[in-house]
């Protein structure tokens, strides 16, 4: 059989959002709160075009406010503070309560968190950092403090709202059981000309690999389905989609350790937490496609037949607690679209036969 490959040579660029270490829990929450705020405008818009919102005309107008000086809160120079409450006692105290995040009353202003409450040990003790949903709710409700609301709750129930409205179009697939320190987070919109927003989470470091993916996507023009996994499908392609939802996203089995480092003097650089042996792992994660990618398809009518496999590594060791942490390794990340129409299944259950 003939093989046809197209190659595409890109050029890479990965967002990185990551933090130095703080106390014990890592810069996860920092990382997610910096992404959250930068990403906010989407956030708000999806819940504008939602109905789960349930948003009041005076909630409507106020996100709206808060979306349209967002260029000014983006353009201060240091828009977000996370500082300690333990080591700055009463910076977060306000009406005899200690809060999370605070704020002033004018556009642009600093929003100050409170690190001490942005990592907490789950049930089973194990340090987490808050999520994109929580970050929202906190997001909205210092940002709508600088269009003059003064009133707490008022703004606890909008930022709830916000994160239902993210909520309904987030799905998230953690790879342990025990903690969500390795996640996959995959944002759909579910409208016409939008792609989906991915974000690789490897404990301390937020990965958003979105423009990434978006390149890889292509509409088949001719394709043989890859019939087995190790093997790859063929097929040609000329037009990219003009829209796409990634969906039942999942962790497949063949995650495997590709080799031992041991840390010297030559390579500091994979020396972490005084570590003399690190593992270098790759993971590999998969969902369907839907592509988006006749001139007149909707999100209904959308080819089907598509997957995608996501790709990438992280360098294993163990810290200074003894317990097993990830170190994502950068440019590591490779994204494959695959072709499996339905009938591939009739046909592979034919082989084994
Ligand atoms: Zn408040």
């Amino acid at each position: 059989m003939k093989r046809m490959v197209i190659i595409f040579l890109m050029i890479i660029s990965q967002n990185v959002f990551s933090w130095d270490e703080v106390n014990n829990g890592g810069g996860a929450a920092e990382g997610t709160l910096t992404y959250t705020f930068l990403n906010v405008g989407k956030y708000i818009d999806l819940c504008l075009s939602s109905d789960i919102c349930q948003i009041s005309e005076r909630e409507k107008e106020i996100l709206s406010q808060i979306k349209g000086s967002l260029e000014e809160e983006f353009a201060q120079e240091k828009p977000l503070i996370f500082i300690s409450e333990s080591s700055n006692p009463g910076t977060f105290i306000i009406d005899g309560e200690i809060k999370i995040a605070k704020t002033g009353s004018a556009v642009g202003g600093p929003i100050y968190f409170n690190l001490d409450l942005l990592y907490f040990k789950n049930n089973l003790g194990i340090y987490e950092s808050i999520d994109i949903k929580t970050a929202i709710g906190i997001i909205i409700h210092e940002l709508g403090h600088h269009h003059n609301i003064q009133d707490h709750s008022f703004l606890d129930a909008l930022g709830a709202k916000v994160a239902l409205g993210l909520n309904k179009h987030i799905q998230v697939s953690s790879f342990f059981s025990f903690n969500d320190q390795l996640q996959v987070i995959v944002l759909n919109e579910k409208k016409d000309n939008s792609f989906p927003q991915i974000l690789l989470r490897v404990y301390d470091d937020l990965i958003d690999i979105s423009d990434e993916f978006k390149k890889k996507l292509k509409c088949n023009f001719m394709a043989f389905p890859n019939l087995i996994d190790i093997l790859p499908g063929i097929s040609i392609s000329f037009k990219r989609p003009k829209g796409a939802v990634f969906h039942n996203i999942h962790w497949t089995n063949n995650t495997k350790i590709e080799k031992l480092i041991t840390c010297t003097t030559v390579n500091p650089d994979k020396c972490f937490d005084n570590n003399k042996d690190v593992h270098v792992e790759n993971f590999y994660i998969k969902g369907n496609l839907s592509n988006l990618c006749d001139k007149d398809a909707t999100l209904f009518t959308g080819n089907k037949d598509y997957r995608a496999r996501i790709k990438f590594s992280a360098y294993a060791y163990k810290n200074k607690s003894n317990t097993f942490k990830f170190k994502f390794k950068k440019g590591s990340v490779k994204i494959k679209q695959l072709w499996e129409p339905w009938w591939q299944i009739i046909s592979l259950n034919l082989i084994n036969y």
